[in-house]
């Protein structure tokens, strides 16, 4: 009842993100939320709904997470949050001085933002900022097809998503774009990358990529080995490159960040989703003292980034931040989610039996497969619909069905998961 309510007073004055509100018609049900706490999410009739995709990729050690609520708890009794140029604090020193000491030693410093396309417009903004301070005339940037940095103007631009893109591509700017690479298929990227490279270089600015999965491109998983490759064609070239590590982060892909694999670092790096654990926005973009220094000299000669958001460097996300490198020392939690990652993915071979299912595929906490034969459907609405009836909270990337639990998932939610797929695949 209450729940009806609620429903409708949402519908009357919200509207939702990344949503076609008239689905709430019939296709897809909208669901007050009463709390959550560890993997799950409850609804008014007490019902649980298992997170399986971590509240859009957020949530790395539960909802309610009692280590995470006490320092939240903690920090809102001194700061909650102050104005970020020419004042500082405490959380955001420690957290930075952390970070640092968890990155290759080429990182030299922090600037926070409030929100994953925040830290790409700073990236993007810092490389050519960067460019242009060395002289360069470059205007244009690099990306892959199929990627996604986030939805401000500047971050679709080196996006390839038409669902997210499409539409706005009069008011985009202008970029290169290389075939993406697909699992260990990279060589046609790389020589693609080389030609524009030796042709346009001088107009490069910075290549942008997801390393290792390009997550909300239907979660692409490719080789290391191109990320490594291609990382070194631009550094040769006097490109910069920027890792957006803003859902592969924070352990996702099996190491703390993904780049650990490649054996590369970036010029730059952005963070964002998991570093709060879920709890309150926030990004930041890491990136050396080399940069750092082209744009540290007299106010006079106009060379300072003046980029700021009102609530950069929020104390209250910040102790959140802390609390999850906490939580990520104390409890070994790589290790144990190499465990767990091995087990889920042992649990989906049960997967292969259906016809409807292609190209399974994993890469440390992230899972996913292909709904095939389907072309034109939306099974994967199906799919989400189905699991909701079953108590799993799955949001499928069109007709890619994907994983990308909170590390606290146990051994017997992720059965309970992969045995309700196969129910509902079974039907299909
Ligand atoms: C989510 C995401 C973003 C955008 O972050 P927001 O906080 O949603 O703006 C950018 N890049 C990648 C790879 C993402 O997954």
């Amino acid at each position: 009842m209450e729940s009806q309510i609620l429903k409708e007073l949402d519908l009357s004055c919200i509207w939702h993100p990344c949503t076609q509100m008239h689905d709430h018609e019939n296709n897809i049900p909208l669901i007050p939320i009463k709390r959550a706490i560890g993997a799950y999410l409850y609804d008014f009739n007490n019902k649980a709904y298992l997170d399986c995709i971590s509240s859009w990729w957020v949530n790395l050690f539960g909802h309610c997470n009692p280590y995470i609520n006490a320092k939240l708890k903690e920090q809102l009794e001194s700061l909650e949050h102050i104005i970020f140029a020419g004042f500082t604090h405490k959380p955001v020193i420690d957290l930075s001085k952390r970070l640092l000491g968890l990155l290759d030693s080429n990182f030299g410093k922090c600037f926070y933002a409030d929100n994953g396309s925040s830290a790409i417009e700073v990236a993007l903004k810092m490389a050519f900022h960067a460019s242009a301070i060395k002289g360069n005339k470059k205007n244009k940037f690099l990306c892959l097809e199929n990627a996604y940095h986030g939805e401000t103007i500047g971050a679709l631009s080196v996006g390839d998503v038409g669902i997210y893109t499409d539409v706005y591509a009069p008011i985009l700017l202008e970029t290169l774009k290389i075939k993406a690479p697909v699992g260990e298929n990279i060589d046609a990227s790389l020589e693609a990358l080389k030609i524009l490279l030796s042709t346009q270089k001088d107009s490069i600015i910075a290549f942008v990529l997801e390393p290792l999965i390009q997550c909300a491109g239907n979660m692409n998983m490719y080789s290391p080995r191109f990320v490594q490759e291609a990382t070194k064609l631009c550094k040769e070239a006097g490109v910069y490159v920027i890792f957006d590590e803003i859902a592969v982060g924070f352990g996702r892909t099996g190491s703390l960040f993904a780049y650990e694999q490649c054996g590369v670092v970036p010029d730059f790096l952005c963070l964002s989703k998991g570093i709060t654990g879920g709890y309150l926005p926030l990004s930041v973009v890491v990136t050396s003292d080399e940069i750092y220094q082209l744009f540290y000299a007299p106010f006079s000669e106009n060379k300072a980034f003046l980029h700021s958001h009102s609530y950069t460097g929020n104390a209250l996300a910040c102790a959140c931040a802390n609390a999850v490198l906490d939580i990520f020392e104390r409890d070994n939690v790589l290790t144990k989610n190499k465990e767990l990652s091995a087990f889920i993915w042992e649990r989906m071979q049960a997967l292969r039996k259906f016809s409807c299912v292609g190209n399974l595929r994993h890469q440390g906490m992230v899972f996913a497969f292909d709904l095939i034969g389907f072309k034109g459907e939306r099974k994967g609405l199906e799919v989400f619909n189905k699991g909701l009836e079953k108590g799993l909270l799955l949001r499928p990337l069109g007709n890619t069905i994907y994983l990308m639990p909170p590390y606290i998932l146990t051994q017997d939610e992720a059965t309970y998961i992969l045995d309700s797929i196969c129910e509902i695949l079974k039907t299909f």
